[in-house]
C-alpha cells in the first residue's frame, strides 16, 4: 500500500484528521506515495528539478535544515515543463499558465514573497466554448444539465465503484471529451475518472464533517486574497516567474545543491551512486518501469490586432473535440491574464494541437482562418512540444498496490494540476 498513513506512525495519522481536509481539502482523498523512513533521512537525493522537486525541496528544507538536499535534474534547466516564453513584449506560457484556487498554492506564493506578482485572472474571460462540426456553445451548468440529467446521474452513480474512465462516469459526449481534452489531452474514455476527479468519484477516505462545511472553513485561509468560485490567478511574467522565485530562494539554502545535467535511470541507481538508503530517494519524474504512455501536444503562440479579432469574443477560451481539426484547443492568453500578453493593441491566443491531429504549421493556420479571423495573424510561432502523461482508466488505484522503498512525487503521481503537485509536496513535509 503506499497510503502514508499507514506507514508513518503518528504523523501519518494526521494526514485524515479534520485539520488536515481543511488545510488540503479533497486532495486528502489521493495517496501519498512515501517512504516509511524518508521523514528520518540526514541526507535526500530528489530526482527532477520540475515544479514538484523543487517544491518538495523547498517544503523540506525550510522545515529541517540539518537535512542535506541535492536536486538532480537531467536537462540544463529548471522547471521541466513550465517554461514561458517572451518575444517583442508577446508573452506566452508553453505549458501551465494559470493555477485554479487551492490554498496550499496560496500559501507557496506567499512564503516566497511572490505576492505582489500574483493575482486573479480577469473576470470577464471566463466563458467557455466548445466547437463541435463548425459550431461554437457556451459550456454552462444549464447546457450539462440540459443533456439527460438521468443518464448524467447513473454515470455518477457508477463512478464510485472505481476504475471508471471519464466517458462512463460522464457520459456526455463531446462535453467530457472537451473536457478531458483540454486537461489532459486525451479523450475521456481513455481516462481514470478517479485520478481526474476522486472528489466525484468518492475515491479514497471520505471527510470527518460535511463536506460543504470543510469547504467553507477551507475558504477562510486563503492567504494574500481569497479567491472568487471557478476563478483562476497567474503571475506576471507567467509561470517561469513561480520557478525562478524557486530556485532563487533555494539557492540561498545553505543545504539545498542542485545537480542539472545529471540524468539517472532509476531510484537504485541514485541510492548506489549517492551512497543514500533508497528510502531517502523522491523520485519526482517518470519511471520507465511502469510510466512510458504520452499523448504530444503542439503549442503555438498566435497574435493579431485588436481590429482582426474583433468578432471572437472575450473569454477563456474554446475546446474542440472533433478529430479532423488539427487544433484541440485555443486559449485566449491575453483575455485572462491581469498582467500583459501581448503588445498594445494587440490579443495573444495559444492554440494546441495534439499530434495525432497535426500535420504541419501550415495546417494549423489554415483551421484558424475558420476559428479566428481570415487574416493573416501578426504572430505565428511555434514555442514548445509538450509530453502529458497517459492516466487510463483504474490508474489512481494501480499506484495503491506500489510498494514505497522510495518517494513518489509529481504530475505522474498526484495528479496532472499544479495545485495537485504543490499541495502533495506541503503534505509530505509534513511528515518531516
Ligand atoms: C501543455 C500543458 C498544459 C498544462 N496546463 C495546466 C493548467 O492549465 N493547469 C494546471 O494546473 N496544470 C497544467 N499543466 C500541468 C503542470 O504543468 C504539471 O502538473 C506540473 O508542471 C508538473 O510538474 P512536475 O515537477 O511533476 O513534472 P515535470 O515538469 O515533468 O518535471 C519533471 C522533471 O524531472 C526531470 N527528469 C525526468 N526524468 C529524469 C531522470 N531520469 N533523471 C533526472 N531528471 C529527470 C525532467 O527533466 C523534469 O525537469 C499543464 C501541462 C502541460 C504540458
Amino acid at each position: 500500500m503506499c497510503y502514508a498513513s499507514q506507514l508513518i506512525g503518528s504523523k501519518g495519522d494526521n494526514l485524515h484528521s479534520l485539520e488536515a481536509w481543511i488545510r488540503y481539502g479533497d486532495e486528502v482523498r489521493r495517496p501519498l506515495c512515501v517512504a516509511e523512513d524518508f521523514h528520518e533521512s540526514s541526507a535526500i537525493c530528489i530526482v527532477g528539478a520540475g515544479l514538484s522537486g523543487l517544491t518538495l525541496a523547498y517544503r523540506i528544507a525550510s522545515k529541517r535544515p540539518d537535512i542535506q538536499i541535492e536536486i538532480i535534474e537531467k536537462s540544463n534547466r529548471c522547471g521541466g515543463v513550465i517554461e514561458t516564453w517572451s518575444h517583442n513584449g508577446w508573452i506566452c506560457d508553453v505549458a501551465v499558465n494559470a493555477t485554479r484556487p487551492h490554498p496550499a498554492f496560496w500559501r507557496l506564493v506567499r512564503d516566497l514573497n511572490l505576492g505582489t506578482q500574483f493575482s486573479p485572472s480577469n473576470a470577464v474571460a471566463n466563458s467557455r466554448w466548445v466547437s463541435t462540426s463548425g459550431r461554437s456553445r457556451k459550456l454552462s451548468p444549464w447546457f450539462m444539465l440540459g443533456r439527460n440529467p438521468m443518464r448524467i446521474w447513473r454515470g455518477v452513480k457508477n463512478a464510485r465503484k472505481g476504475g471508471r474512465s471519464v466517458a462512463d462516469s460522464i457520459p456526455l459526449t463531446p462535453i467530457n471529451d472537451a473536457m478531458t481534452l483540454g486537461i489532459v489531452n486525451d479523450y475521456s474514455a481513455n481516462v481514470d475518472a478517479d485520478f481526474l476527479m476522486p472528489s466525484m468519484t468518492q475515491f479514497g477516505e471520505n471527510p470527518p464533517r460535511k463536506w460543504s462545511k470543510i469547504k467553507k472553513q477551507m475558504q477562510s485561509t486563503y492567504p494574500l486574497f481569497t479567491p472568487k468560485r471557478g476563478s483562476t490567478a497567474s503571475f506576471a511574467g507567467g509561470m517561469q516567474t513561480l520557478v525562478d522565485g524557486l530556485v532563487e530562494t533555494l539557492n540561498d539554502f545553505e543545504n539545498v545543491t542542485f545537480s542539472l545535467n545529471v540524468s539517472v535511470d532509476s531510484p537504485e541507481e541514485v541510492a548506489k551512486m549517492r551512497n543514500l538508503p533508497l528510502s531517502s530517494i523522491a523520485w519526482c519524474g517518470p519511471l520507465s518501469r511502469n510510466q512510458g504512455k504520452y499523448t504530444e501536444l503542439n503549442i503555438y503562440a498566435v497574435g493579431y490586432t485588436i481590429e482582426q479579432v474583433s468578432a471572437v469574443k472575450v473569454g477563456y477560451g474554446t475546446l474542440i473535440p472533433d478529430t479532423n481539426c488539427p487544433v484541440s484547443g485555443i486559449l485566449h492568453e491575453s483575455d485572462v491574464h491581469a498582467s500583459p500578453r501581448a503588445p498594445e493593441g494587440h490579443r495573444l491566443f495559444r492554440i494546441m494541437s495534439p499530434n495525432i491531429r497535426h500535420k504541419d504549421d501550415e495546417a494549423v493556420k489554415d483551421s484558424l482562418r475558420d476559428l479566428l479571423c481570415k487574416s493573416e495573424p501578426v504572430l505565428f510561432e511555434k514555442i514548445g512540444i509538450r509530453r502529458i502523461p497517459s492516466y487510463p482508466p483504474g490508474y489512481m488505484s494501480s499506484l495503491d498496490n506500489n510498494n514505497p522503498k522510495y518517494t513518489k512525487a509529481g504530475w505522474y503521481y498526484s495528479g496532472i494540476s499544479v495545485t495537485h503537485v504543490v499541495t502533495e509536496a506541503e503534505r509530505i513535509a509534513d511528515l518531516f
